[in-house]
């Protein structure tokens, strides 16, 4: 898509995500909280509660305030992270859909994927290189801060910023370093997808590898690991691992992708008309070896394909009474793709219009044959060997 197109005035607003809040907009992109973080947020508030007695004694309930607010500036913190990514990528012309804080951080979520290296690399490196800054601004600003809680939460900006910073330029997938790497194998061999694929097993090495945290932190403490780092390093390990794994089945996905033609998985079609009934309309197609129906008007028009799950749950006893057009869905636009398309192309109308079958035309618009959702999943797992 070119950058006109891009910016177009008339391009909607991508839907909210289910269960987030919007609190406003950067870089032209919605920022959203989700749910999940203002759970986390008062459990922040909880945990320092005790610890802003200690440092100021007798705010009685305003401690949770006092805990909450920690909690707002901490997050704003990693807004600036993530305002980061999209004013990056917004420079380089890529419309960023929106940013989301979450419990265990934030995502900006950029429309799509860098089309070069140098892109990649610069929308991920300012990211930490922004939370590093922040860290090192708040302990100068530590020095000059009068003891108390104002004091403590400069402290805790300084070192949870960077520590966000310095563990996000871990590389590995999804982990802002990840991008990093996946920048620099991507201009080494030329290739996005085997940049993506390195940097995702980089990150599953990383997930494995933060499951130890917990007890390279005790040795080096000289403590007893304690249960609840465990549980934090699983949950950091389940987020890293998923996301790797997503990263590099998607690219495998795509390896495969130009490989992939609607043509060849086209199955014969049988055309009956629409007020034939079930077990009219099977044999007919038995008799044609056809491996799909659709529905014809009087002027022979195509007008719905047969549901393969439909006509199996009918039973048989039902079928000369059921006219077939019950068990045929109405062809809609996104329903009848052309016979030549292949690729990505593919893929994106598949996804556009989820269906388990569609009708394959000719240049002509008429009927070439039908493509199954199922045929197309077996041949991209038949080429994965
Ligand atoms: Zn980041």
């Amino acid at each position: 898509m070119d950058r006109a197109d891009r910016d177009a005035p008339e391009q909607p607003r991508a839907p909210r995500p289910r269960g987030t809040v919007r609190v406003g907009r950067i870089a032209d992109s919605d920022v959203l909280v989700s749910g999940s973080w203002f759970l986390v947020a008062g459990l922040i508030a909880v945990v320092l509660a005790p610890r802003i007695e200690q440092v100021q004694p007798g705010l009685g309930a305003g401690k949770y305030v006092a805990g909450l607010a920690f909690a707002v500036l901490l997050y704003l913190s990693v807004l600036l992270h993530e305002a980061s990514h999209a004013v990056a990528a917004r420079h380089y012309g890529y419309r960023v859909t929106s940013i989301t804080l979450h419990f265990l951080g934030g995502m900006t979520a950029v429309e799509t994927e860098a089309r070069r290296p140098r892109d990649e690399l610069v929308i991920a490196v300012v990211g930490p290189l922004t939370s590093i800054a922040v860290g090192i601004g708040a302990v100068g600003l530590w020095f000059v801060t009068p003891d108390g809680l104002l004091r403590m939460a400069v402290e805790a900006l300084a070192g949870a910023n960077i520590l966000v910073g310095v563990l996000n330029l871990v590389p590995g997938l999804p982990l802002d370093g990840g991008r990093v790497m996946k920048a620099g194998v991507w201009r080494l061999t030329g290739d996005p997808l085997r940049g993506a694929i390195a940097a995702g097993w980089s990150g599953r090495v990383v997930a494995v590898l933060s499951l130890g945290w917990p007890l390279l932190l005790a040795a080096v403490l000289d403590t007893q690991p304690r249960l609840l780092d465990f549980v934090l390093a699983g949950v950091v390990a389940a987020f890293l691992w998923t996301g790797a794994s997503a990263v590099i089945a998607n690219a495998r996905l795509r390896q495969r992708l130009p490989r992939l033609a609607a043509r060849p998985l086209a199955r014969r079609v049988a055309l009956v008309p629409a007020d034939v009934s079930v077990a009219e309309a099977v044999r007919r197609a038995q008799e044609q070896e056809a491996g799909g129906i659709v529905t014809v008007a009087p002027d022979g028009s195509p007008v719905g394909i047969v549901s393969e799950a439909a006509l199996a749950r009918m039973p048989v006893d039902r079928r000369p009474w059921a006219a077939v057009s019950t068990v045929a869905r109405t062809l809609e636009a996104g329903l009848r793709l052309p016979v030549d398309v292949a690729g990505e192309e593919l893929i994106d109308a598949l996804r556009r219009r989820p269906a388990a079958e569609y009708l394959l035309v000719g240049a002509d618009g008429a009927p070439y044959g039908v493509l199954t959702a199922g045929d197309l999943d077996q041949a991209l797992r038949a080429d994965d060997r």
